[in-house]
Formats: C-alpha cells, structure tokens, sequence
C-alpha cells in the first residue's frame, strides 16, 4: 500500500468543542479518504481537511445503495492517551458487509494505522467528559457513473469524526419500546447482518409510527413469522430472565455488535448464564406474567447500554422497574465505559492507542 499523504491544516485557535454536543452534529477538521479501481486496487489514502464531496447525479450508490459504514468509538484516557474501542472488530465487520454487497475488501492492517493516524491528528477534538466521546463514522460507496444495475467498479472510503456527546446527559433513561407486526427490518439471507444504509431506510417508517405512538424505539419482531426477538431499534438487545441472560442468535438477520459480543464476553466471566437463542415475544410475555423477566436492555455503540422501561406488544404493555430490576444494565454501562476510558484495566486487550507516529500537526 502506497505511504498516506498528509494535507494538514494549521489550527491557529486550536480545537474549541462546544458545550453541548449532542450526536453526530459537530464534525472535526480532517477526513481520511481513499479510492478504488479494478487498476489500482484501493489508492490515494489522503488525511485531509474535511470538505464536500462533489457528486454527479449519474453516481451509482445514490441510486442502488451500494454503500456501507461503521461506527465505532474513541475515548482519552485520564492520562491524556488517545483509544480506540475495539478497531479491530469493526474493521472486520466492514469487511464483511464489504463482501455481502460485492464492494472490495480493504487491507485490515492499513486501515487500522489510517485509523490511529487520523485521531493521533484529531486528537484535540476528543471530548472528555463523561459519557462523551469522539464518535468515528467510516463509509464506503461506489462511485461510478452509471444508470444501470450492476456493482461500481470504483469506490470512495471517507472517514470522517464527530465528538459525541453523554447519550443520557440526564442520567439513564428508561426507553419504552413497540413491539410490532407490521413492518419487518430484514429476513433471513437478505443484508441484515450488514451494516449497509438500506437496513437503515427500510426501518425509518415503522420507527415514525411507534414515536407518533409515544415510543421511543421499535422491537423488530423476524422477518418470516414476526415470532422472534431481532433488535432493538438501530441496536441488539437482551433480555433478564431468572437464572439467564438471554439474546438472540445472529441468524444473519440480526447485527452483530460489537457491544453484544462485549456484554456476552463481560457477562460469560462473571459467571452469568448467558446464551444466545431464540427468544419467542410470546415466551416474553408469559415468562413476564410469571415474575420471571427482570430486566430488557438494548446494546449498541452509541449508547452503550440502554434500558427498556415499557415494552408493548399487541396492546399488552410491560413495565420494567429501572432502580431495581435493571442493576445489570446499569453495572455494565459502568463496566464497559470504564474499560473504554482506562480507567480499570484493559483485560480483554479491546482498546488501540493512537499515538502521533509519523506526522507533527
Ligand atoms: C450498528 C448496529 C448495532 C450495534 O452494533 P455495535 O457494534 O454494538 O455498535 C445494532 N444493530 C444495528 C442494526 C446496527 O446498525
């Protein structure tokens, strides 16, 4: 792979956050991008100042959706290091929605050191506070010109970064969550599994009428019988029982976390019983009539964990006491953020420090 060319732009004032950062509305001064073709391979690696994309109508992923991201995490720790949850997973996971949407494969190893060198560069823009974070949005699309359909034969990788802030800046909030049969978000062999904008798309209505409705997320019931637990919203979710925690299993229609795989892990060394099955929304409302769900939480990098108060399905509403029920979820926020800020000790060896190697800013 060729060496990454460095445009960087002088910060005269230095980097200023804002107070209140919100989500995915502030973004930092510089983009990694690179470019494919059948003749080059992935070329042109470029950190740069961020600037518009100029894009002709005729560009292929605006029509068909041959697109994918991810979106991952970097933290400082208190002795001012820049980390990286978990890069290596979600590299991996591009890779893999790469594949199912036939757009090449990026060399792991390189985009982990374009990775590490732009927030070594962006390192300023790394907000500090608890709960915030410096939220990393990698994307992937063909960029051909063409009105037919087939794959591009060229590709554009942008990343670019968002200081985020606390998701519960007033604490955690309960989320009250409809289960539904009316819209699915994917089925079994379809891009479920894929981290690619038409999942995106095809769960925006049914997310709309459960707000209208007072809710806060959708319960993505499966794609062929609307029978099984899928996910929560845009995360994975698990469910409480006595003497188990449970969520379902990748099917390939359901994401897969990285936060699911983490909890699993946390959960699995602290002795829980935790499995990954099939889990009926009928076997949640008996098992619930019975005293025996204590609590219902959805995974996911945004959040971390978020805690499900109410869950409705068909009328019949389930309420989740959070100060009492739901201490497992508050435990593992508490754990897996301070793991990500180095606070305890990294003893799965999930976080990559990005330290300046080959440029001075
Ligand atoms: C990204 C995503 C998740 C959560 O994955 P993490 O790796 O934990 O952030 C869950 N469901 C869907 C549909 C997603 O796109």
């Amino acid at each position: 792979m060729e060496k990454i060319k460095y445009l960087i732009k002088e910060r005269a004032q230095g980097v200023k956050i804002p107070e209140n950062l919100g989500f995915g509305l502030i973004y930092t001064d510089h983009v990694f991008e690179m470019d494919y073709d059948p003749a080059k391979g992935w070329h042109n690696p470029t950190i740069k100042p961020l600037e518009n994309l100029s894009i002709h109508p005729a560009t292929m992923f605006i029509h068909y959706a041959q697109s994918i991201f991810e979106g991952l995490k970097a933290f400082k720790t208190r002795s001012g290091e820049a980390v990286i949850f978990r890069a290596d997973r979600h590299i991996d996971r591009l890779n893999r929605s790469a594949k199912r949407i036939c757009i090449p494969e990026v060399d792991p190893d390189f985009l982990m050191y374009a990775l590490t060198e732009l927030i070594a560069i962006e390192k300023d823009w790394i907000p500090t506070r608890d709960g915030e974070a410096l939220y990393i949005r990698p994307v992937v699309y063909g960029s051909d010109l063409f009105l037919g359909v087939r794959p591009s034969t060229r590709y554009k990788l942008v990343i670019m970064l968002s200081p985020v802030g606390a998701y519960y800046p007033e604490g955690f909030v309960p989320v009250k969550i409809l289960a539904q049969d009316d819209y699915v978000r994917a089925v079994r062999k379809g891009m479920g599994e894929c981290k690619t904008p038409a999942n995106y798309a095809a769960s925006l209505l049914a997310g709309q009428k459960a707000k209208e409705q007072g809710f806060t997320q959708v319960l993505w019931l499966d794609g062929i019988e609307q029978k099984y637990l899928e996910e929560v919203g845009t995360m994975n979710i698990f469910v409480q029982f006595k003497g188990e925690v449970a969520t379902p299993k990748l099917t390939g229609t359901v994401l897969p976390g990285v936060t699911r795989e983490s909890v699993i892990q946390i959960l699995h060394d602290k002795g829980y019983n935790v499995t990954e099955r099939l889990i009926s929304i009928n076997e949640i409302v008996t098992e619930y009539k019975k005293g025996n769900v204590l609590s219902i939480f959805g995974t996911g990098t945004a959040a971390v964990i978020s805690p499900v108060g109410l869950l409705s399905y068909k009328g019949f509403e389930m309420k989740f006491d959070y100060t009492d029920s739901n201490v497992l979820a508050a435990e593992l926020f508490k754990e897996i953020s301070a793991i990500q800020r180095a606070e305890i000790v990294d003893r799965y060896n999930w976080l990559t420090y990005a330290d300046k190697k080959s440029v001075e800013v």
